[in-house]
């Protein structure tokens, strides 16, 4: 990820919708992470960005960003990217996922509204009507990829502070960094200057 935190939110490195939204953590590893949903409004702005909700169905719930359900609901987004980065890091380590989260909003989520073709591709057709609508393209990606071959190939960024979770599709899972150009070039060059300083 960026160290410009308007750059890193345009930055979809996770290959899922799930895991770009455990990337909303910029430097989630660091001691300095920095937080690119803090509201509501940066929600809706992140499910634009990511194309997880039809445009007309964002400026509606933009009308409720300072209500009370929406802070509420921001709270449950943060619970639910809090438990995608205890689930990959499980699957990481051959260790079993605590499902209690995630089945406990499967049980509260909505049946799967109608897709729609949009300018950008496909979406879920959401009403704009309730301000959850952010979390479920979520819950139904990190669903899917929790019961796909792909759970396997969930990996982390291998540079210093990044913490950002990728699906490794490398054909060998060979792969280490959310981006090579971003993350790869910064440790490559940060180690090999470790490396000189070392050796003076
Ligand atoms: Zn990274």
């Amino acid at each position: 990820m960026s160290r410009d935190p308007a750059r890193a939110a345009t930055q979809f490195f996770g290959g899922r919708v799930c895991l770009d939204f455990a990337n909303t953590l910029d430097w989630r590893t660091s001691n300095e992470p920095q937080e690119l949903i803090p509201d509501y409004a940066a929600l809706l702005s992140w499910s634009e960005r990511r194309g997880t909700l039809p445009p007309a169905a964002i400026r509606k719930l933009k009308a409720h960003s300072a209500s009370s359900t929406a802070v509420a609901a921001m709270q449950k987004a943060h619970d639910m990217r809090r438990d995608i980065w205890a689930i990959s890091d499980a699957l990481r380590d051959g260790r079993s996922v605590d499902l209690r989260l995630v089945n406990q909003m499967l049980a509260r989520a909505p049946r799967q509204p109608d897709l729609v073709r949009q300018e950008r591709g496909y979406r879920h057709a959401f009403a704009g009507t309730d301000v959850t609508e952010p979390l479920w393209p979520v819950l139904w990606s990190l669903t899917a990829l929790l019961a796909s071959d792909d759970a396997s190939r969930i990996g982390c960024c291998e540079a210093h502070g990044c913490g950002w979770f990728f699906v490794d599709e490398s054909p060998n899972r060979t792969r280490r960094w959310c981006s090579s150009e971003v993350c790869g070039n910064r440790e490559r060059a940060r180690r090999a200057y470790a490396k000189r300083k070392g050796s003076t």
